[in-house]
């Protein structure tokens, strides 16, 4: 299929940028990687008279760490930061995701700040940013805001941000010493996007588990936060009857719903699996 009809700019600088956001408002759609977009225009989910295209903006495209917090610009591709060493250092969590996340030439053009963005339920990177206390730099001709990850999501395929602003970029905390971090996925095909996801964060204190964190992807409209599963583990020697507590935890009451993939009562059985999978890696990973 091909797109609706469309007005094309392609501004050289921020403010340019910014400035065209501002007239059009919510007439016009950030074309970023296109990897998601392109194929809503072509199925005519989106119909919008100005496409604003950011591609040439410079020095949005930085995967960094500075004094203890990752930053992870709006042109920064899936492949760049996937390959890391920044990633690696500041955030094990977001390094075990990655792989996960689409096909080598989806990687190549498509950016994280563009998936946060599009906020598809099924996504993975939503689960770790929210795990990860992530902000969100929202810019508008107006001026600048930062919005926490667990305030961006706010529904299916919607965030936070208003349709004047441009997500620039990404801001981590990085991950407290000796974190350990597990993900687990099941999907259709390795890339594809997951029929549930979960992953997990942990550090051990003393021989028990602290600032245990619980994500999980395919169970909702957006990402999810398991809150009664981290409180479950919060505090508890590891080992596998604790991480199946908390993985059963972290079923109960989800509402996952279902669609032609996965029944509600499958996803949930995959949230406890891979939730007690996830914790198990992360546990034997601390250091
Ligand atoms: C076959 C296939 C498999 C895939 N598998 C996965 C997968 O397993 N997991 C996964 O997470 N994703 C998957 N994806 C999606 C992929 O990750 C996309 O790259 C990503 O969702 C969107 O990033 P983008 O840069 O391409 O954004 P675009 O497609 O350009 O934009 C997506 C949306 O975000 C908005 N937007 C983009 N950037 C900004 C910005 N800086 N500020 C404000 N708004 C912005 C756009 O207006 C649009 O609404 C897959 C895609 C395909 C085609």
């Amino acid at each position: 299929m091909k797109p609706p009809p469309f007005d094309y700019h392609c501004p050289e600088t921020l403010d340019e940028a910014l400035a065209l956001l501002a007239e059009h408002g919510e007439g016009a759609k950030v074309l970023a990687g296109g990897q998601s977009l392109v194929p809503m225009l072509n199925l005519r989910a989106l119909h919008p008279a100005v496409l604003i295209d950011i591609n040439r903006l410079p020095g949005l495209d930085h995967v960094s760490l500075e004094d203890g917090r990752l930053r992870i610009g709006a042109l920064a591709r899936h492949r760049a930061v996937l390959e890391s060493a920044a990633v690696r250092e500041a955030s094990p969590l977001m390094a075990e995701a990655y792989p996960y996340v689409s096909h080598g030439p989806i990687r190549n053009r498509g950016t994280l700040c563009g998936n946060l963005c599009h906020n598809d339920p099924a996504s993975e990177m939503p689960a770790v940013v929210l795990a990860s206390d992530a902000e969100m730099v929202l810019q508008s001709a107006s001026g600048t805001r930062s919005v926490g990850a667990g305030d961006f999501f706010t529904g299916m395929l919607s965030t936070a941000a208003r349709a004047d602003e441009l997500l620039v970029e990404v801001r981590m905390p990085q991950a407290p010493a000796g974190q350990g971090a597990g993900f687990h996925e099941v999907s259709p095909r390795k890339g594809d996007f997951a029929y549930v996801a979960a992953g997990a964060t942990m550090t051990l204190d003393g021989g028990t588990c602290s600032g245990v964190r619980i994500v999980c992807a395919g169970v909702g409209d957006g990402p999810h936060r398991a809150r009664a599963a981290e409180d479950a583990l919060e505090g508890a020697a590891p080992g596998e009857d604790a991480f199946r507590q908390a993985a059963e935890a972290a079923t109960e009451g989800l509402d996952p719903g279902e669609d032609f993939h996965a029944d509600a009562d499958y996803r949930r059985d995959l949230v406890c699996s891979l939730t007690r999978r996830a914790l198990a890696d992360a546990a034997s990973r601390c250091h």
